[in-house]
């Protein structure tokens, strides 16, 4: 079978974000012959840029993105059997600001422990817990490598309209916050996000939990300490905040300090930004022509990116079938 993309590929998977990677990896375990497309390295995609902190979305009972998160959690927890995966466990605490009460599923997560009122720095509640982390430079060229021993190909170049990769493949669109693009849908918002990188435990700053503060506000506080360096974060800027990345990334760092005063001793090795695919409800779903949709899963793209991946792939087997 040809495309224009070269032959042999049955499946044709728009991004080489997590989202994209990930389902490429599931279809070709299920047997398709898959060529990713991208227009940006893949250690240059949102995707890259992620903190990442995984195995909770946040969402309620019955929620997609709750399904997607049980289904990928265990993934995660095996995928941490090797540290070369760049999967690990962090032991850490949560400060909450949107609710007074920590939510059921809180409850049950791995060393769980409500933080007593005078543990809680101000923060209306909170809880120690043990969860899942991507390094994700790490983890994605662990997903890549995983993808290319299943003979998934990698094409570096744009994709201007869904309709010239042919009608004799599948077209799965994973382009991230610009999958809208694609697809007409102006419903994805890209919401920047910024994340200064650290160097970390190799030059003396000993930080082995992590700390995620839970705002409403669009900026708060995020210390992931990874093998090698931290991730401190964090923000959600929609497309017309002017700041400049440097000053968000500044702010960021000031505050960071403020929550981790051992942060001052490390240095500054840049910062990193992305776009979260923010959208009022993720779109997994068959289009009228025939295009698979993955995308607008917001700050939770790799934290329910197996449970997607295997969405994607059974709706690609109903295609054929
Ligand atoms: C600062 C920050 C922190 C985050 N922290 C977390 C976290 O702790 N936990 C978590 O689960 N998630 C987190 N996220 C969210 C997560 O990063 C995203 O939800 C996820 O990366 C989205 O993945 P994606 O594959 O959909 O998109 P992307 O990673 O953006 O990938 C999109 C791909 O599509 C390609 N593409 C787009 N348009 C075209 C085109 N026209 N032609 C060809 N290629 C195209 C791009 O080049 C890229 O390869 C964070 C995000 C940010 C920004």
């Amino acid at each position: 079978m040809t495309d224009e993309t070269g032959p042999g590929a049955d499946v044709v998977v728009v991004g080489a974000g997590v989202i994209g990677l990930t389902s490429a990896i599931r279809l070709a375990e299920a047997g398709h012959r898959v060529r990713v497309r991208t227009d940006a390295p893949i250690r240059a995609t949102t995707s890259a840029a992620a903190g990442a902190m995984l195995g909770i979305s946040g969402a309620g009972p019955g929620d997609p993105l709750t399904t997607w998160t049980e289904r990928s959690t265990p993934v995660f927890d095996e995928l941490a059997q090797d540290p070369a995966s760049g999967i690990r466990h962090r032991h850490g605490r949560i400060y909450v600001d949107v609710a007074d009460e920590l939510p059921p599923w809180a409850r049950v997560l791995p060393d769980f422990r409500a933080l007593d009122p005078d543990e809680t720095r101000g923060f209306r509640t909170g809880m120690a817990v043990t969860l899942p982390f991507a390094d994700m430079p790490t983890y994605l060229g662990h997903l890549a490598q995983r993808a290319e021993r299943l003979g998934v190909t990698v094409e570096h170049r744009r994709v201007d309209d869904l309709a010239e990769l042919g009608t004799g493949c599948v077209v799965v669109n994973a382009a991230g916050s610009r999958a809208g693009e694609l697809a007409g849908d102006p419903a994805v918002t890209g919401v920047r996000g910024v994340h200064v990188v650290l160097s970390g435990v190799d030059t003396g700053v000993g930080i082995e939990e992590f700390t995620m503060e839970i705002a409403a506000a669009p900026r708060w506080t995020n210390v992931f300490p990874h093998p090698g360096r931290i991730v401190v974060g964090g923000a959600a800027l929609p497309p017309d905040d002017p700041t400049p990345d440097a000053e968000v990334a500044e702010e960021i760092l000031t505050r960071a300090i403020a929550v981790e005063p051992r942060l001052a001793d490390a240095r500054v090795l840049g910062h990193e930004v992305g776009w979260r695919p923010v959208r009022p409800t993720p779109r997994t779903e068959v289009d009228d022509r025939g295009v698979v949709h993955a995308y607008g899963h917001g700050g939770v793209g790799v934290t329910v990116s197996w449970g997607v991946a295997d969405e994607v792939a059974g709706l690609v087997a109903g295609l054929a079938g």
